[in-house]
């Protein structure tokens, strides 16, 4: 058994709890290791999304982080630009349907005051994530779902838009054939967009927005507008959102985990691998399971971290440089 192997085991039979209660992370991290894994800030602004739409949702996100602008207002665009692009099979329009042909999105957002809002089973609007902002900021609730969604929606001037697009419906047709579903989640049938991005403030904030699994059960809701699961920030540590099988993910109240490992002293890469491999532990049975997480601290260091090969996020800092990373993963030697 690896030296890894045996620190992790070690953390997940001790528990957070006993953990932060004054063990300490010289007791669990290997600190050769959290060094390599460290992905440098370059200063502030910054804004980290997963999958390959993260480039062009880091670029709206980054017009509005370089003129000073607070990252609530980037995470928003950024992520309005992948829910409005109906080539994008996971995100809003376009995206794919459930089992009975209905588009249903999840969406939520969270502010540097740990302010949040989400909507979930939201049907005929474009824009989730700005639907989670106005429950955020016009409501005294978090979390709304289904019918009032869509009607507070409405109310608040949201139009109704058909977001099953033909390509969409024809995939769905196609996959009416055999019916079959396998919860096996990478780049074919998956791919949620979460963003975390750090303003020229210094002031984090999050969003994370899909159409969820797809051709899953009509009213199944995943872990992406559940805060502390596909998303998580506390303004004074750093940010973290989960993207692949979202039942595992909110097993384990992932992303809210991913902050309190940060906030015990690891690095965000180190924080996601360690969610990553108790999601794992957890769920040997899972032929394929696919689960990734990204991570930014409030100094601007950044990371990610997956089960299987294959999860990517764009990031982008230094003046602009917006290109495409590897997240690290379990199951190939990196
Ligand atoms: N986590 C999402 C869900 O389970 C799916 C994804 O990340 O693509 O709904």
């Amino acid at each position: 058994m690896s030296k890894d192997r045996r620190d992790f085991l070690k953390l997940s039979a001790l528990g957070v709890g006993a953990i932060s209660g004054g063990l300490g992370l010289a007791a669990c991290a290997d600190e050769t290791k959290l060094s390599e894994t460290v992905k440098r800030a370059k200063g502030k602004p910054v804004v980290i999304s997963t999958w390959n739409h993260g480039i062009p949702a880091n670029a709206a996100a980054w017009e509005i982080l370089k003129a000073g602008g607070s990252s609530l207002d980037a995470i928003e665009m950024g992520a309005r630009v992948v829910e409005s692009d109906p080539e994008v099979r996971t995100v809003g329009k376009g995206g794919y349907p459930d089992r009975e042909g209905k588009v249903t999105l999840d969406a939520c957002i969270m502010a540097p005051d740990s302010n949040c809002g989400s909507v979930a089973f939201l049907q005929e609007i474009e824009n989730p994530i700005s639907v989670a902002r106005k429950v955020m900021e016009e409501t005294p609730h978090i979390m709304m779902v289904g019918n009032g969604a869509l009607e507070f929606a409405l109310e608040q001037g949201f139009e109704r838009t058909n977001l099953l697009t033909d390509a969409a419906k024809k995939d769905w047709q196609d996959w009416l054939k055999t019916s079959e579903y396998r919860p096996k989640i990478n780049i074919e049938n998956h791919d949620t967009i979460g963003l975390l991005a750090l303003d020229a403030d210094g002031n984090l904030s999050g969003g994370c927005t899909t159409s969820g699994a797809a051709w899953k059960l009509h009213g199944r809701v995943g872990d992406s507008p559940i805060i502390g699961a596909g998303l998580f920030l506390d303004n004074e540590v750093g940010a973290a959102c989960a993207t692949g099988l979202g039942e595992a993910v909110v097993r384990v109240a992932g992303s809210a985990m991913v902050v309190e490992m940060m906030r015990m002293g690891l690095n965000p890469t180190e924080a996601c691998k360690r969610v990553v491999e108790r999601i794992y532990e957890k769920h040997k049975d899972v032929k394929d399971l696919q689960v990734g997480f990204i991570a930014l601290d409030k100094a601007g260091n950044y990371g990610g971290y997956s089960v299987h090969p294959g999860f990517n996020y764009a990031i982008c800092n230094e003046n602009g440089n917006n290109r495409m990373e590897d997240a690290k993963n379990m199951l190939a030697k990196n």
